[in-house]
């Protein structure tokens, strides 16, 4: 069912409309992996490919009059796994997307890939339909670790995707997570060796937490404790740092150039369309700042009207929103960002700037905010100075 919320738009004033990007989610995988709270589901024989990319280009037709002359700095196809679908499906949908919508020259366009699912051909097919980033998913070079963590390939079949993605890629990102279950420090530190010795440009890092709704949820596997994860942190960025990574958002790290903008356009509190079952976006205006979300069964989303829900953010709720992404970024934000982007002065967040600096989570001048060290191995103690007065 559709709802639309209005909020008053309240004082809320942007000068200049933040760059715009474009999120498309497949939300189909092999198996779930027990850990993922994703809108990923299992797939159950063929994909309906070519209905769900119909889906698609009308999910962008319905968002058109919101972004009338805008351009879009970058696509980003995650999911999911959205290798499963061919090349040809990935092909149709960017030259869809195309016909509607300007990409900026030498717009970042990532697709994201699991291993067991692609091969030289198909990352070649990819890159032939546009595609100019690849994201994949590994997780660990462990075979324990990737047992415990459900996942369908083995750690040779992972350096196999990340060779071939590499064959037709300059850029590609590798997915790892330390904190698992029965993983000690060497192991992680292991994992990271192994992922630098790759060769990719780009390397996330992230803990595993247990969401709500997934099977870890339910059994509870012990995981190590919370010191040992933050000595995994610690020894991945100092590997990371020595192999000429550079650290910039809590578990993204790059080799000089090779950050990823789409992923930044986020941080950056900037704009992007949602389209495909659960996808989210944003959408700035002179006056307000808007969300949409589309529905999240697959099923549901290639039968019925697609948008679940749109709503005016509360000018209220802005700051912590900016926040929430902004001090995920290592480096922080230029000072002016916040009023570019939420469209309020900086006055709305000074209280919470001062406490934050007052207990050594924040550093700023008069050009930049930047949480501190600290500020960022607690960032949850920092985010809550920002969080809007509940009535
Ligand atoms: S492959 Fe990725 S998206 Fe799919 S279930 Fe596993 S973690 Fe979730």
């Amino acid at each position: 069912m559709s709802s639309v919320v209005f909020e008053k738009p309240g004082r809320v004033q942007l000068a200049v409309l933040p760059p715009l990007a474009l999120y498309v989610h497949i939300p189909w995988c092999v198996r779930k992996c027990p850990y993922c709270d994703f809108n990923s589901h299992e797939r159950n024989g063929a994909l309906p490919e070519q209905a769900y990319v119909q889906r698609l280009v009308s999910d962008i037709e319905s968002l058109l009059p919101s972004v009338w002359g805008r351009r879009i700095a970058s696509v980003f196809i995650g999911g999911g796994t959205p290798s499963l679908f061919s090349p040809d499906s990935i092909d149709a949908l960017l030259s869809a997307v195309r016909a509607r919508l300007v990409l900026e020259p030498g717009a970042e366009i990532t697709l994201e890939a699991n291993p067991g699912t692609v091969e030289a051909g198909r990352f070649r097919g990819f890159r032939e339909a546009g595609v100019n980033r690849i994201s994949v998913g590994v997780q660990s070079f462990d075979r324990a670790m990737l047992a415990r963590l459900g996942r369908i390939h083995s750690a040779a079949e992972a350096r196999r995707a990340i060779d071939a993605a590499l064959a037709s890629f300059d850029n590609v990102n590798l997915d790892l997570m330390y904190g698992l279950p029965g993983q000690t420090p060497d192991m992680a530190r292991a994992d990271i060796a192994q992922g630098i010795a790759c060769g990719v440009p780009h390397l996330s890092a992230y803990q595993l937490t247990i969401e709500p709704n997934t099977v870890f949820w339910r059994e509870r596997p012990a995981l190590p404790e919370h010191d040992r994860c933050a000595d995994m942190q610690v020894s991945a960025e100092e590997a990371l740092a020595a192999a000429g990574y550079e650290h910039y958002e809590t578990s993204a790290f790059a080799k000089p150039g090779m950050r990823c903008r789409h992923n930044l356009n986020y941080w950056e509190f900037g704009d992007y369309l949602g389209i495909g079952a659960g996808a989210h976006g944003k959408v700035s205006f002179p006056d307000r700042v808007t969300r949409h979300e589309r529905i999240k069964q697959p099923r549901d989303y290639l039968e019925k009207n697609t948008l679940a829900g749109e709503k005016t953010v509360a000018p209220s709720e802005l700051p912590f929103e900016f926040m929430l992404n902004a001090l995920r970024l290592v480096e922080g934000f230029e000072v002016k960002l916040f009023g570019e982007r939420a469209g309020l002065p900086l006055s709305t967040i000074e209280a919470g700037l001062e406490k934050a600096e007052a207990k050594g989570l924040l550093e700023r001048n008069w050009r930049r905010i930047r949480p501190t060290p600290r500020g960022q191995r607690f960032l949850n103690e920092l985010l809550e100075l920002f969080l809007p007065d509940r009535p």
